[in-house]
This record gives C-alpha cells, sequence and structure tokens, in this order.
C-alpha cells in the first residue's frame, strides 16, 4: 500500500488516477498540489484528494509517489520546483500525453532520466478538464502506456506497474519515441482534424444553419474538438516531428481524394472508402 500518493495537478487525469486508487484502498493519504487555490478546494470538498497544499515542498515531504497531471508545456517547471523536495526514495510519474517532451524537461532539470521517473500516459481520456470531472472508472479496460529506460530502477517500474492495474488499466511498455509516433497518429492528428473542421464552419458565412442541421455524425467527429485548447496546444508544440509527419501525410491523401472528386474517378473514391470501412470494422472488432 502506498503510504502517501501527491498529485501535482489535481485535474481530469490526476484526479481520477486519485479517485480510482481510493476505491481500490490503494494509498493511505492522498495529497493535492496546485497552483491556483479555487479548483483544489474543490477537489478537496469532491474527496478527490483527503489534504490540499498549495505550497509544493509540503505537498510532497513524506510523499512515496508522486504523479504529475499538469499539461506537458508546464513539466519542466513543475519538475524545476519539485527537484529540491522529493524525498530521495520517491517515485515519480506522469500522465502527459507526449513523451520525448517530458524525458527531455526531465533530463534538462535532473541531467538524467532519474532512475525513479517512470514516464507515464494514460490512453484514456474525455473532452472535460478539472477535477470535477474525474471520475474512478476513466482508466478501466483502458491502456496506460509506461515509457522507461534501460537505468529505470525496477522497483519504481513495478510500482508505477502496479498503481495503474489497480485502477483498472492494461500496462503496455514502449519506447519514447514509438509512443510519439503512435500517438501522433491516433490520438493528435484526429485532434487537429476535429479542430480545424469545427473552426472552418464556424467561419463559414452560413454557419448557424451549417450548426443547426449538423446531425449525429457531426456531433461524433466533431466532440474532442470541446477538449481543453492549452492542453492541445502544449500537445502540438511537445510533438511537433511526429505530429508534422502525419499531417503532412493526411494533407496528401486528401489532396488525392479531391483530385479524385474533381476527376470523376469513382472507383478510386470507392476503393478508398471500402479500405477504410474494412479497417475501422476490424478495429471495431477487436476494440470497440
Ligand atoms: P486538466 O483537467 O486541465 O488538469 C490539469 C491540471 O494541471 C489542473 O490541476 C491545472 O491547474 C494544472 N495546471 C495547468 N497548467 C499548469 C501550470 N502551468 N502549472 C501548474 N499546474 C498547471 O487536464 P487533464 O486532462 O487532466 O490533463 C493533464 C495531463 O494529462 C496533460 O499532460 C495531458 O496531456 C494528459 N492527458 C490528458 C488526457 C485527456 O484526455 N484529457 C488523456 C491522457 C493524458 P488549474 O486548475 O489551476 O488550472
Amino acid at each position: 500500500m502506498i503510504k502517501r500518493l501527491t498529485i501535482i495537478g489535481v485535474g481530469l487525469i490526476g484526479g481520477s488516477l486519485a479517485r480510482a486508487l481510493r476505491v481500490a484502498g490503494a494509498c493511505e493519504e492522498i495529497v493535492g498540489w496546485g497552483r491556483s487555490p479555487e479548483p483544489l478546494q474543490r477537489a478537496l470538498e469532491l474527496g478527490v484528494i483527503d489534504r490540499a497544499e498549495s505550497d509544493i515542498a509540503a505537498a510532497v515531504k513524506g510523499a512515496d509517489v508522486v504523479l504529475i497531471g499538469v499539461p506537458v508545456g508546464a513539466m519542466e517547471a513543475v519538475l524545476q520546483q519539485l527537484k529540491p523536495h522529493l524525498e530521495p526514495q520517491a517515485v515519480v510519474t506522469d500522465v502527459g500525453s507526449t513523451k520525448g517532451s517530458v524525458v527531455a524537461a526531465a533530463r534538462k532539470v535532473f541531467g538524467i532520466l532519474p532512475p525513479r521517473f517512470i514516464p507515464g500516459h494514460p490512453i484514456a481520456g474525455t473532452e472535460k478538464s478539472g477535477a470535477e470531472a474525474s471520475f474512478a472508472e476513466l482508466f478501466r479496460n483502458r491502456r496506460v502506456i509506461l515509457t522507461p529506460d534501460e537505468e529505470s530502477d525496477p522497483d519504481a517500474l513495478a510500482l508505477v506497474r502496479q498503481l495503474w492495474q489497480q485502477a483498472g488499466a492494461e500496462v503496455i511498455e514502449m519506447s519514447v519515441e514509438h509512443h510519439d509516433e503512435v500517438l501522433a497518429a491516433t490520438s493528435h492528428l484526429p485532434h487537429m482534424l476535429a479542430f480545424t473542421l469545427v473552426d472552418t464552419l464556424a467561419r463559414l458565412e452560413d454557419h448557424d444553419d451549417i450548426f443547426r442541421f449538423a446531425a449525429g455524425g457531426f456531433r461524433d467527429f466533431t466532440r474532442i474538438a470541446s477538449s481543453d485548447p492549452q492542453m492541445w496546444h502544449d500537445i502540438c508544440l511537445n510533438n511537433r516531428d511526429a505530429l508534422l509527419q502525419m499531417l503532412r501525410r493526411f494533407t496528401d491523401e486528401l489532396n488525392i481524394l479531391a483530385g479524385a472528386i474533381e476527376a470523376g474517378d469513382g472507383e478510386a473514391l470507392l476503393e478508398t472508402f471500402e479500405r477504410a470501412k474494412a479497417a475501422r470494422d476490424d478495429y471495431c472488432e477487436k476494440s470497440c
């Protein structure tokens, strides 16, 4: 059992993990740290955390596990603040959506990726933010990717693995590079498409009618455009290379599609749609 878990940034993800571990009886005490008092107080009132601390030294004092749940653009500054106060044996982990940038931030602050810092990323979330949106079941039957390196402490890795398993997740290990490439394709690109589609339509002259007559398909496709803009700003800038590669590939494919429509090439259109339908049906059969 973890004696003291400190969550740095008690939002949707940090708050949901806190709730899940409480339900699992995995921690004696859950402490929350936040930069602003109101959301932290709300997390306390909701019972997400047992104690709220605005002083980071007090928050991590005596903590055996520190989980960082802030946007990836804030990681380096948070690590810098944490560094002088961490207990020597504390295990540190994060939930950031990009891993190359988090590891680079840790190396910048500590000189190395500390062996007891196990980078992580739960492949689960919603378009909502904050502790109010958190719920204990968020990670149940979902995957969590950990990206340790060859210097990582096996005990720290086992502890972080166990933490996520107690929250109901399946834990997978992957290299940082592979993580960032895979997530650029499966998460970051779709978010770019949803944001751009909604923004494009919203700026059309007859946008009122467009939204009035939008049906279920539009709602399904664009749900993720309600995600937090600051979080996605950070993700784009912190997974720049992999995301740009996917965006360029997608732009090429979109241009090919436009060319087929322009040329009246129905065969090419059918081929694309049939390939896509088969791939999605297969994905849903295995994972939906
Ligand atoms: P969230 O609900 O907005 O929570 C973010 C938390 O970080 C809040 O407590 C916020 O405090 C704090 N924070 C924001 N900016 C900060 C800064 N500059 N310095 C210190 N604290 C700061 O976001 P979330 O969805 O939980 O995301 C947290 C992390 O999980 C991100 O790294 C994200 O990439 C990753 N993630 C998100 C999802 C998802 O679907 N949402 C899925 C997987 C991973 P305030 O209350 O003061 O703003």
